[in-house]
């Protein structure tokens, strides 16, 4: 069997990928070694600028079920230190609460939509690539089998075969001190606080809902998530005993009672299980020497590890994807300038060396111990200033990325402003077909005059060349097109889209 592209894994990512490479007309193959869609869920919502980057290809309404654009959050944490983001005047941070169930539902919808094939209990074994393809080695439901193709992605997840295989290094750290225990648990209705929907407990105090909550002896959470049977019940403990067997209630109480100092008596939600009953052990985190390898390439966790506290992981995985979407279907095309693939780790990695640095020193903030309650008093003067404030929102919603885009224009390399254009069109629903777009606001009905700023940006503009990513590739302010600005033009177009 030939196919043009192959896709192993069927996660989030992969599905993400899949359906870019749809909107840029090449149809992969997605291996999926599961013949079915997973129960567990792992993400419980999206966090920065991939709730934006959604709503610029139509997703977003499918997920939050409205037709609004989203709206900016008012506050979320770091390394459980609350931010308050009111305080910016333009607040750019998005947060999505969805299941990452439901995500992967609605990404193989979509997937389906663009008739991708999807083929479910089929696991890649192993492959073997020269100077023109690459072999698979399947093992389906018939037995096993070979395809022949020109690409291989590895969106297989953290112990990714296609990075093993592909002999990519990944190195990192690997920590064992640490006790995750989560579950969806009942909690003593006397215990929930009507007015602000967290809990408030006999002897402890007020515990806000959604947020990490942290004592100098570990992490608790109480999170009363839309859908889910029963609140979201954490804790974290460091250097403690890991009781023997599958999580328990009586276990997670014992946690909440050493975190806490006082005993809550947690209860199973009503119907079957297993209400979650995850216990994790350590973590790590680990990033990918190289994200390619000759016709290979890694996205998402087969590319980056790191702990899920903040919420970062599809933030950053999915914009993997929706950054090697067009680029490979160029490339397969034969239509991509050179280097345009090598731009994926160019522009990647680096965004992935952030999200590594950010998720350490949130741990560091969260561990337990007098030293590091002194470190966050600090933490929480420096976010009393707005200019922390913003520094920090940028930096876990990646709205502080800027790539390397040949263009000195403030806009160039930076995802591009959300705009009303013309007749009330959204920019978000112009991208939705994934293409690049050039637009210029010269004109009259436009509604801007030459050489405005462009709305929540001080930075005049008149033109600009969005890639399909959404990122601005090319941007202007000269009022009227002159012989230089034609010309920077003609170069970012060849530049990114040959
Ligand atoms: C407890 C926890 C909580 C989290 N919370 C959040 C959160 O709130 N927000 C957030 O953004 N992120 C969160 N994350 C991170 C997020 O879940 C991951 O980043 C995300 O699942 C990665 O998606 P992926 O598609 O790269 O990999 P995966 O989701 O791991 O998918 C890989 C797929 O590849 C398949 N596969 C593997 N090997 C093969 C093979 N050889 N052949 C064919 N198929 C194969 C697997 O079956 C799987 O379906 C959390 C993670 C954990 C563990």
């Amino acid at each position: 069997m030939i196919a043009d592209i192959v896709i192993a894994g069927a996660g989030p990512n992969g599905l993400m990928l899949a359906c870019e490479l749809s909107l840029a007309g090449i149809r992969p193959l997605v291996l999926e070694r599961l013949p079915e869609r997973t129960q567990d869920n792992r993400a419980n919502g999206l966090v920065g600028q991939v709730v934006r980057m959604l709503d610029r290809r139509g997703l977003y309404e499918r997920l939050a079920g409205s037709q609004d654009p989203p709206r900016p959050a008012h506050g979320f944490v770091f390394g459980a230190l609350p931010i308050d983001l009111s305080v910016l005047d333009d607040n750019r941070f998005y947060i999505l609460q969805v299941p990452q169930r439901r995500i992967e539902q609605m990404l193989e919808e979509r997937a389906v939509e663009l008739a991708v094939e999807i083929r479910r209990g089929h696991e890649l074994t192993g492959f073997t690539q020269d100077a023109d393809g690459v072999t698979l080695q399947v093992s389906g439901p018939a037995g096993p089998y070979t395809i022949e193709t020109r690409y291989l992605i590895g969106a297989d997840g953290g112990h990714s075969i296609v990075r093993k295989l592909a002999g990519i290094a990944f190195p990192g750290v690997t920590t064992d001190d640490t006790i995750a225990r989560t579950a969806h648990a009942v909690v003593p209705a006397e215990f929930v606080d009507p007015a602000t929907g967290g809990l408030d407990i006999p002897g402890y105090g007020p515990i806000p809902r959604f947020l990490h909550h942290r004592t100098e002896r570990g992490l608790f959470v109480y999170a009363p998530l839309p859908g889910a049977p029963a609140p979201l019940i954490s804790t974290t403990e460091w250097n403690g005993q890991d009781a023997e067997g599958p999580l328990t209630f009586a276990e997670l109480q014992a946690s909440a009672h050493r975190v806490l100092g006082v005993n809550i008596a947690f209860g199973p939600p009503d119907g079957q299980g297993p209400h979650l009953m995850r216990k994790l052990n350590g973590g790590n985190t680990r990033l990918a020497e190289r994200f390619r390898d000759g016709r290979v390439l890694l996205v998402g966790d087969a590319a980056h590890v790191h702990s899920a506290i903040g919420g970062p992981g599809l933030n950053l995985g999915l914009q993997d994807a929706v950054n090697l979407g067009w680029k490979l279907a160029a490339e397969a095309r034969g239509t991509a300038p050179a280097g345009l693939l090598d731009t994926y780790e160019s522009e990647r990695r680096p965004v992935a060396e952030r999200v590594v640095m950010s998720s350490r020193a949130q741990s560091a903030l969260i561990a337990p111990g007098s030293e590091v309650t002194g470190l966050r008093a600090l933490f929480s003067e420096l976010l009393g200033d707005p200019r922390n404030v913003r520094r920090i929102a940028d930096l876990i919603s990646g709205a502080d990325i800027r790539y390397e885009v040949g263009s000195d224009h403030p806009l160039a390399g930076r995802w591009a402003p959300d705009l009303d254009l013309k007749d009330g069109v959204r920019l978000a629903e112009l991208t939705r077909d994934g293409r690049p777009h050039l637009i210029d606001f010269t004109g009259d009905d436009w509604g801007y005059p030459a050489t405005a700023g462009l709305p929540g940006s001080a930075v005049p503009c008149t033109a600009l060349l969005l890639r399909p990513d959404g990122y601005v590739a090319w941007a202007t302010d000269v009022p009227q097109p002159d012989t230089a600005s034609r010309a920077s033009l003609r170069a970012a177009i060849q530049r990114w889209l040959g």
